[in-house]
């Protein structure tokens, strides 16, 4: 079954063609560049720049599928897929409206995908070549960690996640770029200190450990940037230089150790060893070192998306969580009721 599947949730245009869990084609406009300059994504200006290139980026996908198989067009397209939240209303409106006009134009089918769940499929997204193999084998823990969201999920069998902890204020990718905003280091923030990082020393500085002795799973970023924010003000300014991989170093270890520690509550709380990872934050090598040495501790296994581009927003993922939702039948009948919703959850 070929899947085309679009995610328009964010600031990637992204377009995928998927055949079961194997990538076909694959094709991401990046408007990175477009938000920079404001130190993060603005809305309109995101749906305005995924109206200009949507169809360029199908294209490009249904290009790249031809140069496989040159007699390849969107009529040998089995089922249309789309995210329908959560993301920015607006950004998602466009992937929906395009998604729905190929599925009435080609009379082939529609599926709604929650973009989280997308995350979560995306440790099991293969290449043409069908690689990594993986089987998938319930239950996992899942980790979803990026910029809009830190998660931890029971994935429990296909389109059956519940929610068991979450952030109550930023997700962990958000303290990050926050963090180097607010320190002049340029946006997307996360990759910057993690390179500066490298450099620092971890116990240079003891920010707080938020939420540690809250006794569930939720986690709060926003305090953290806070004491950033006055331990920063509060240094000179020859500090301020001299002192930032330290504070890079510092910073990003009370973020990866909040996320750990509950990690690990999770695992003895559920008894889940199986482990997947998706969102932007997990291509940080530092954070994966720590994933892999906890779950060693619990005897367990973590699969990681098995492509950098994967961990970002992509549509693949959206193509394979379809792929699933299609065997299960779960097609929504009339395309024109499906409504995006910017706060979908992964429970509902
Ligand atoms: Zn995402």
């Amino acid at each position: 079954m070929k899947i085309l599947a679009i995610d328009t949730s964010c600031d990637e245009t992204a377009v995928a063609i998927t055949e079961g869990r194997r990538i076909i084609s694959n094709a991401i406009y990046s408007q990175i560049v477009i938000h920079k300059k404001w130190g993060g994504v603005v809305p309109n200006l995101a749906k305005r720049a995924h109206e200009e290139h949507i169809d360029l980026v199908i294209e490009e996908a249904v290009s790249k599928c031809k140069k496989r198989t040159s007699s390849f067009s969107l009529k040998d397209i089995d089922a249309f897929a789309v995210t329908y939240g959560p993301g920015l209303g607006m950004a998602l409106g466009v992937g929906i409206n395009k998604a729905r006009e190929l599925s009435f134009k080609y009379q082939k089918p529609f599926v709604g995908v929650n973009h989280m769940a997308g995350h979560i499929y995306s440790s099991f997204v293969q290449n043409s070549a069908g690689n990594p193999k993986r089987e998938i084998s319930f239950p996992y823990l899942a980790l979803l960690i990026s910029g809009g969201h830190t998660e931890l999920v029971i994935f429990k069998d296909h389109d059956e996640f519940e929610v068991i902890g979450e952030t109550l204020d930023d997700a962990a990718g958000e303290a990050l770029d926050k963090a180097a905003k607010m320190m002049g280091l340029g946006y997307p923030g996360g990759a910057v200190i993690e390179k500066l990082a490298k450099k620092g020393r971890v116990d240079f500085h003891t920010f707080p450990r938020p939420m540690k002795r809250s006794g569930d799973l939720n986690f709060s970023f926003s305090g953290l940037k806070t004491s950033l924010f006055y331990y920063y003000r509060e240094l000179p300014e020859k500090e301020k230089t001299n002192q930032l991989y330290d504070l890079a170093a510092s910073y990003q270890e009370a973020v990866f150790d909040t996320v750990i520690f509950k990690l690990d509550k999770a695992m003895y709380k559920t008894g889940i060893t199986s482990l997947v990872v998706g969102g932007g934050v997990g291509v940080n090598e530092y954070l994966r070192g720590k994933i892999r040495a906890l779950v060693k501790k619990h005897d367990g296994t973590v699969y990681f998306p098995a492509r950098k581009y994967l961990y970002g927003d992509n549509a693949a993922m959206i193509g394979v969580a379809a792929y699933f939702k299609a065997k299960k039948n779960l097609y929504i009948k009339n395309p024109q009721e499906l409504e995006r919703e910017p706060r979908l959850r992964l429970s509902e």
